[in-house]
């Protein structure tokens, strides 16, 4: 098992990617899906942006550093990854932020429908999102099991929001096919893209969705809190009105009128003044992640994932898992349901295995490809069917939970 890693390794492409990241010794982190790792060149940038930009520049600097452009920029680099075009995205807001503007953009656009219909065990944000608005009196919240989703479109659903890649399981929606069966009811796609952008090729034009969502700090490593991005089809960049009409959405702020009236395209998007810290760190990530390619990383995602699973089997170890176990349906991880899996998770932490809990009974492993060895497969394996032989997970320590899991 660890000769055939180091096989894998040596012929691995993208096996000096690793030095592009900072990781602590010792660890092997497999919980890039709720926490990308830190490029080895975005403190650097930081420095850069703190000092000079800021210290420097001072307010100079939103023109003269290209600040004011920062959403637009970074959201044209990610374009490529989801198969957009560079004007369709722009990079703003927090992920749920950016679901409440959607959602209700989308819902403005099809006067006389307002069921948001999405699936029971969504991440819960999206689901809290279309309850925020249902509370407004302007959505109706309709959740079908995904088996049931296409039958659940009737003339009444505005909108179809899914998340592409589940949280969980790692389970993938068909997104042509449901994009599809959408429009055919007359429906709008929403698709969050948090466990599928930067990790999995993704083609929203190509699919003919009408807006999306994604995560910065998961496999776009733009660090904690990045700021996460919007999509708008270009085709519904005119009429679409999105509810939080801040100043930097409008078409000339700086003419401070007291009148609101929408930028074009999807600068519209925009609510308040840009987190240029945390556009920059993202533009950091999203660069490394262009650079190495995102059908690299999905086949070394495959492939580390599928060799995970053959070192458990060799090791004789045997958890029920619940992502699907053909390749083309899942993303990039591997969950396994296990009564204790909360101590098992705390077991191989403190193992220095990082991954992560999801409630009530999910151990979840993400094979973020940029950063990992078939090496560290292998030894996350051994420490996996070290923990469950021994027991080790039933220590008392291994039971208390801090407030994030
Ligand atoms: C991580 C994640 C989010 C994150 O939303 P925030 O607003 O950044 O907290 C949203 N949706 C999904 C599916 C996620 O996995």
């Amino acid at each position: 098992m660890h000769e055939d890693a180091r096989q894998r390794d040596a012929a691995d492409p993208l096996a000096d990617y690793r030095e592009r990241f900072i990781l602590p010794e010792g660890v092997i982190y497999l919980d890039g899906n709720s926490l990308g790792a830190l490029p080895r060149a975005t403190p650097d940038r930081l420095a850069e942006v703190v000092r000079g930009e800021w210290g420097e520049g001072l307010i100079r600097s939103w023109n003269s550093a290209g600040w004011i452009d920062l959403p637009q920029r970074v959201g044209a680099k990610i374009a490529p990854l989801i198969g957009a075009e560079p004007e369709e995205v722009i990079a703003c807001d927090s992920t749920s932020v950016n679901l409440f503007k959607l959602i209700a953009g989308a819902l403005s656009l099809k006067p006389g429908r307002k069921v948001v219909l999405s699936e029971p065990g969504n991440f819960p944000t999206d689901l809290y999102m279309i309850d925020g608005l249902e509370k407004q009196g302007l959505a109706q919240r309709r959740l079908a099991p995904r088996n049931e989703l296409v039958g659940a479109l009737d003339d009444d659903v505005a909108v179809l929001l899914l998340t592409h890649a589940h949280y969980k399981t790692g389970e993938l929606f068909d997104m042509a096919a449901l994009t599809r069966a959408a429009h055919d009811a007359g429906a709008l796609v929403l698709w969050d893209l948090s466990h599928s952008c930067g990790a999995y090729p993704v083609d929203l034009n190509g699919c003919g969705a009408d807006f999306a969502v994604g995560c910065g700090y998961k496999y776009l490593c733009g660090g904690p809190g990045a700021p996460a991005f919007a999509y708008v089809a270009r085709r519904h960049q005119q009429a679409l009105r999105q509810p939080l009409t801040g100043w930097m959405g409008h078409s000339a702020p700086f003419e401070f009128s007291d009148d609101y009236s929408p930028a074009s395209g999807v600068d519209q998007m925009l609510c308040g003044t840009p987190p240029i810290l945390g556009l920059a760190a993202l533009e950091v990530g999203v660069d490394l992640v262009t650079q190495i390619g995102v059908e690299r990383l999905y086949a070394k995602s495959q492939a580390l994932s599928e060799f995970f699973r053959h070192c458990l089997s060799e090791l004789g170890v045997s958890l029920d898992v619940v992502s699907p176990t053909d390749l083309a349906q899942r993303g990039s991880q591997l969950s396994f349901r296990h009564r204790d899996a909360f101590a098992l998770c705390q077991a191989l932490i403190a193992r220095g295995v990082i991954g992560d809990f999801r409630d009530p009974d999910i151990l979840r492993l993400g094979f973020a490809p940029a950063y990992l060895r078939f090496a560290d497969m292998a030894e996350a394996a051994r420490h996996l069917a070290e923990v469950l032989d021994s027991g080790e997970w039933r220590r008392a320590e291994f039971s208390e939970r801090a407030a994030v899991t």
